[in-house]
């Protein structure tokens, strides 16, 4: 086996070698830790049948680990000046594919398709760039690619509110999005420790599981996510509140709202952070021919 890459003296290495200097505005903090990456491609329980996806290479820490563990990996890069490096740190691993792209731009379905044929299943692994945590996972979830888990570093704040569960403080919308397609769990916390250069903010891993069918079924799913959001605009105010405030008109359609929440067996006093998926799609279904 290869030397690893994620130690801190080899990092600091390759660092030199290239003259790389971090970009914050990237989410550019790296792994050193050869013992945290082991554990985080357990979790994403990969062999040689699996097809491995990951969002920011960076030196490519995760990637070899990933590369040994799963028959192929692909890794979205952003950024042009780690090309050169991952060709020279990857060069043992004949299963990596690197591809230069923003992956919020990226067709990742069509690449899934085209370099995971043939492959039983297909997970995502990756140590998130920060910034755009939300809207990484959001894009990939609304695509409903042939995915089964994504095992990812995040903020430990944002990891919270993943896995909240009702009537929690860090129960909200996002909790409610992602926990509609998916089966979601913090798995580990994380030191900053283990990053170069140090984070400001705690971090987790979570895992992800997909959901083959979501757990409430409802006549439209975009209007259960609006639902969601407008009860928890002002979390310490009533569904009712919320919805009044919310909703086109709402203010002036009380009578209609208390009757949609009557229908879904809602008591009009109860906060948002209280309800389950469940609810919200009762809910949502029965605002629907007035509001939807
Ligand atoms: N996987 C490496 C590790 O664990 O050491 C690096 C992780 S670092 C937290 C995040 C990586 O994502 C950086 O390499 C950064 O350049 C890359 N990145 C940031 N935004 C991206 C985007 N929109 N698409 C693809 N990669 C991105």
């Amino acid at each position: 086996m290869h030397k690893d890459i994620a130690t801190p003296v080899r990092t600091k290495e390759i660092l030199d070698k290239y003259g790389f200097s971090f970009k914050k505005s990237l989410g550019q903090n790296f792994l050193i830790d050869p013992n945290i990456l082991e554990k985080i491609t357990g979790f994403a329980e990969l062999d040689q049948s699996s097809g491995a996806i990951e969002i920011g290479p960076g030196i490519g820490a995760l990637t070899e680990h990933l590369a040994r563990k799963a028959g192929k990996v692909v890794a979205f890069e952003i950024d042009q000046r780690l090309l050169p490096v991952l060709e020279d740190t990857l060069s043992p691993y004949s299963n990596v594919t690197v591809i230069h792209s923003d992956v919020l731009e990226a067709d990742v379905g069509e690449v899934i398709r085209r370099e995971f044929e043939g492959m039983e299943r297909v997970a995502v692994v990756a140590n998130l760039p920060y910034y755009v945590t939300t809207p990484i996972l959001m894009k990939l979830l609304e695509a409903r690619l042939p995915i089964d888990s994504m095992t990812v570093m995040m903020q430990k704040e944002v990891a919270d509110r993943i896995s909240a569960r009702p009537s929690t403080k860090e129960y909200g919308s996002l909790s409610i999005a992602i926990q509609y397609y998916t089966v979601a769990e913090t798995v580990m916390t994380v030191p900053k420790t283990v990053f170069m250069p140090q984070p400001n903010v705690a971090s987790a891993v979570v895992r992800l599981k997909m959901r083959k069918e979501p757990p409430v079924q409802v006549k439209d799913e975009e209007f259960l996510f609006k639902v969601t959001k407008g009860s928890f605009v002002q979390r310490r105010k009533t569904i009712l509140n919320n919805l009044q405030a919310s909703l086109p008109d709402g203010k002036a359609r009380k009578e209609e709202i208390l009757a949609a929440l009557g229908e879904a067996g809602i008591e009009p006093s109860r906060r948002g952070e209280t309800l389950t998926i469940e609810e919200f799609g009762r809910l949502a279904d029965a605002l629907h021919p007035a509001f939807g």
